[in-house]
């Protein structure tokens, strides 16, 4: 079985130098084939992108599927009083049920923005549960056919958001790392072009596990093969708690950890000296660049063109809904190419770039070599962008559309040769019924956080 997408008019490589791709794209067992000119064989499905601009499938490096019911909450509050109210608050609440519902609303917005490889960063697990939240996010991703890493976060301390809060979700480091083992030796599929990824997370390994535990984790996890991911320098507070307590600043602090390399991705990395980013750069340490969170709560814009000029790997990510309402591959591209210019005037980004952040550099981020790139032997993940809504009419250059208009929504995408969406559906999802599922759990959790005010 082979498919033919013909009649690409603009389209995206997604390599640094920004190619652009024309013509057709055969793809045959998962895999893309052949590209250039290409006419249709005798029974062959053929798709036509007439009106589309063509991209690899975008690859959203941090996210928090939990937090889809959760959006709106604190929306004046900064990281710290934010991370109370929401996350820390609302944990407990989380169950089987309502983590579902979270992540088929997350997963639908990123599948219909252009997502067809997603790294959720799940960080709450409790021997309180009575599920397993990593089978439940793994069987979601499964049944909307997207690319799937589980970036499986832990801690064994909470820090201390005072009374009212409840106690937070920790494990002993021997349960972190025993049940990452477990979750891996399930789901992780070390191959170049796996569906299915386990990567090691601590949440945030500064606040999150004492020194002494970080070597320990970054051996374990390399000994199985696993990826190391966390949260870091999210905003000016993560320098000031390290220099506080272990006299370094974090990325120096955690290089001697044996935490940085080039199977390292931190998600923010907002607050960082030249010579810290100098060390990721040198390092291979990437950057999951979170644009529209670090915006949402006034935490600042991430020197990510700084780190990519000096040849380190950027990848973008939406964070979770919770801290971006606007949890959309879209509005991350543009906030990346808007916010850099406002910083930096218009050198400080180009759409070529930001396409390359969106697809292969997440790709490299998340260690996915036949992802991310439209060239013949890759991985057929790819995006097909709608330019029928008003916001990409009357452009003169097409393909900058996905990046520039900040709202683009793909007719359809396909991952390993398979429809993720088609024709602007997501062919499993009912919309209706995940609406009605939607306003019912966040009428549970609205109860909750009312119980939960003083009388
Ligand atoms: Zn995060």
């Amino acid at each position: 079985m082979t498919l033919l997408i013909q009649n690409i008019a603009h389209g995206w490589v997604g390599d640094a130098a920004g190619t652009r791709v024309a013509g057709a794209l055969r793809i045959k067992d998962g895999v893309i084939a052949d590209m250039g000119d290409l006419v249709p064989r005798p029974g062959e499905e053929v798709l036509d992108a007439t009106g589309c601009v063509v991209t690899p499938g975008l690859v959203n490096t941090h996210h928090h599927l939990f937090q889809s019911v959760l959006k709106g909450l604190a929306i004046d509050a900064a990281l710290d009083v934010w991370l109370q109210e929401v996350p820390y608050s609302f944990w407990p609440r989380i169950s089987e049920e309502t983590l579902r519902v979270s992540a088929r609303i997350g997963l639908a917005e990123l599948a219909l923005s252009g997502a067809t490889t997603v790294c959720d960063h799940h960080y709450v697990f409790s021997e309180r549960y009575d599920y397993d939240p990593a089978d439940v996010l793994f069987e979601e991703a499964a049944r909307f056919g997207i690319r799937f890493v589980l970036a499986r976060g832990g801690m064994t301390q909470g820090r201390d958001f005072g009374p009212g809060t409840p106690p937070p979700p920790i494990e002993s480091l021997r349960g972190f790392l025993d049940r990452t083992a477990a979750t891996a030796a399930r789901w992780h599929d070390p191959s170049d072009n796996a569906m299915t990824r386990v990567a090691c997370a601590p949440t945030t390994p500064n606040f999150n596990f004492v020194p002494e535990a970080l070597p320990e984790i970054a051996a374990e996890a390399r000994h199985l093969g696993l990826r190391l991911h966390a949260h870091l320098s999210e905003n000016e507070g993560y320098a000031a708690q390290t220099l506080a307590s272990f006299g370094q600043r974090p990325v120096p602090w955690l290089a001697s950890k044996d935490w940085l390399g080039p199977d390292v991705w931190f998600a923010h990395l907002v607050d960082l000296t030249p010579d810290e980013v100098t060390m990721l750069a040198e390092t291979g340490t990437a950057m999951a660049h979170c644009p529209q969170a670090n915006a949402r709560l006034g935490s600042g814009i991430a020197p990510a063109p700084a780190l990519y000029a000096k040849g380190g790997t950027v990848s973008l990510a939406v964070d979770g809904a919770g801290a971006n309402e606007a949890a959309h591959m879209g509005g991350a591209m543009y906030a990346a190419f808007a916010l850099h210019r406002a910083a930096l005037g218009v050198a400080g980004s180009q759409v070529g770039k930001i396409i390359h952040w969106a697809t292969q550099g997440g790709a490299q981020t998340l260690g996915l070599p036949k992802v991310g790139t439209l060239a013949p032997g890759m991985a057929a993940d790819i995006a097909l962008f709608d330019l029928s809504a008003p916001q990409n009419l009357g452009l003169h250059d097409t393909a900058l559309a996905p990046v520039i208009t900040g709202s683009a929504t793909v007719r359809h995408s396909l991952v390993a040769g398979r429809f993720v969406v088609r024709d602007g559906q997501i062919p499993h999802l009912e919309m209706p019924r995940l609406a009605a599922d939607a306003a019912r759990t966040t009428a549970n959790l609205a109860q909750f956080a009312k119980d939960l005010e003083p009388a």
